[in-house]
């Protein structure tokens, strides 16, 4: 089974080994007091948390682990629009709200555009993201997909490339056209986490590390409590998604942990790096079950794929991805790997991020569903809207029923291990 996490340093990850600082901030001890306190320094809590401060709220930030431990220090990098389930959100309020989801979908891209630049945060940010049709259905909702985003954008911001092309310009044979969308991207993520809070820190919040929380205790002023210490705040927001095990009266069963692995080749030759990705785009397949890959700055191959629901790790990580890596690019047959690493990511049965509150001051949101760098961004801008009262976008998901598995965790986990079986049978189907 998945170890639990407790007060552990990065995973041996090719970002943990290239991160732009290698964060020391304090333990918590004895009694702190905060307007607010954010409970997890993934990309959730520390975008939150620099929401807030932004926003000139004092922030206490606890952490576990290190910041960007977990999901968000480990991930593909894919800088994605959007957030799992919009569409469901539509079917239930009606096309009056298009425009505000519309908006929805690309703020947290603009947030991490706005924060690069205004914070000089070196994160390796480079503009492209391709969709690849591993299937002739597939083209189908490429051109429905085109015929939306023809409505919106400038046409400048995509670019439909067909079987030719996508050979020319991806150096495989495998993908029978692609959809490329430059308003994605994609970045080196534990660098832009660790770059997004010490600009929260620069403005004023306070960041605790190897501090896991192990309580909450409600009042008109919750208590966060840690082994040494606890912080007070007018309102506390929970940031743990997949690793927290907070409020389980509440949150139990919701969000299922499934395992997301990926490896990392040694640095290409120029040549080999220009025949397979001479756009330097991040790539994913348009699959249930997803392989998706990018280059990194130095030129390496980032390949993650497949997805484990069953609640155990593979013995070997590279015995599972390289085939899937090696199915597209056969070419780097004789390239050797450096990394391989996993983590946890956060996923609902209806892939709608679960957000809500307990007894009207702790917050949580929780759930991509494998799709959280851009969403953690916008929902935590959510959350920070709500703090101070301002509702609107926060309702929209708040309202949505989430469906809780009865039983344990791992009776949870193997329903869910079902129903993706069901998906990767249906993947297989031409
Ligand atoms: C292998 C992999 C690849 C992925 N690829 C992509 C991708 O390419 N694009 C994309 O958009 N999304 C991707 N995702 C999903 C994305 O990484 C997540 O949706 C996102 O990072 C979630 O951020 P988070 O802050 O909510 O959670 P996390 O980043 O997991 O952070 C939670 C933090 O809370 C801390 N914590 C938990 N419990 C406690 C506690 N009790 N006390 C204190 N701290 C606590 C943890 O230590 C951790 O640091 C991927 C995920 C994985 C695992």
């Amino acid at each position: 089974m998945r170890a639990q996490h407790q007060q552990q340093e990065h995973t041996n990850s090719y970002y943990a080994a290239s991160a732009s600082e290698r964060t020391n901030y304090p333990a918590l001890e004895g009694a702190v007091s905060a307007d607010i306190c954010v409970v997890g320094a993934g990309f959730t809590g520390t975008a939150t948390a620099l929401t807030l401060a932004e926003r000139g709220y004092s922030v206490a930030v606890v952490e576990a682990n290190r910041v960007g431990w977990g999901a968000s220090g480990r991930n593909g990098g894919q800088v994605i629009n959007g957030i799992s389930g919009l569409e469901k959100i539509r079917k239930k309020h009606g096309d009056g709200i298009a425009d505000t989801l519309w908006d929805m979908k690309w703020r947290g891209n603009d947030l991490i555009r706005e924060r690069v630049a205004r914070y000089a945060i070196d994160c390796d940010l480079k503009d492209g993201f391709a969709e690849v049709a591993t299937k002739p259905r597939q083209l189908a909702w490429i051109a429905e997909y085109v015929e939306e985003r023809v409505a919106h954008d400038a046409p400048q911001t995509y670019e439909t490339w067909d079987r030719d092309q996508t050979r020319e310009l991806l150096g495989t044979n495998a993908y029978h056209g692609a959809f490329v969308c430059y308003r994605d991207g994609h970045l080196h993520p534990l660098n832009l986490c660790i770059g997004e809070a010490r600009a929260a820190v620069n403005l004023g919040a306070t960041f605790f590390e190897q501090s896991p929380v192990t309580n909450i205790e409600h009042g008109a002023r919750p208590r966060v409590v840690t082994a040494d210490g606890h912080v007070e705040a007018d309102a506390v927001i929970l940031a743990g998604n997949a690793y927290s095990r907070l409020e389980p009266k509440h949150l139990s069963n919701l969000v299922f942990p499934a395992g997301g692995y990926i490896i990392a080749t040694e640095p290409l030759s120029d040549e080999l790096a220009d025949e397979i990705n001479p756009k330097d785009v991040a790539v994913c397949d348009l699959n249930k079950v997803v392989d998706y890959y990018r280059l990194s700055a130095d030129k390496r191959l980032l390949f993650g794929g497949a997805c484990n629901y069953s609640g155990r790790d593979p013995a070997s990580i590279a015995a599972y991805i390289r085939p899937r890596m090696l199915r597209i690019y056969p070419q780097l047959q004789d390239v050797r790997l450096e990394y391989e690493w996993g983590g946890d990511m956060g996923i609902v049965l209806n892939r709608i991020p679960t957000l809500g509150r307990i007894n009207g001051n702790v917050y949580y949101c929780q759930g991509y569903s494998g799709h959280g760098v851009v969403g953690t961004h916008t929902m935590g801008e959510i959350m920070a809207d709500a703090v101070a009262g301002t509702m609107e976008r926060f309702d929209l998901f708040a309202d949505m029923k989430h469906f809780r598995i009865p039983g344990t965790q791992w009776v949870g986990n193997q329903i869910i291990a079902l129903g993706m079986l069901f998906y990767k049978i249906k993947d297989r189907l031409p």
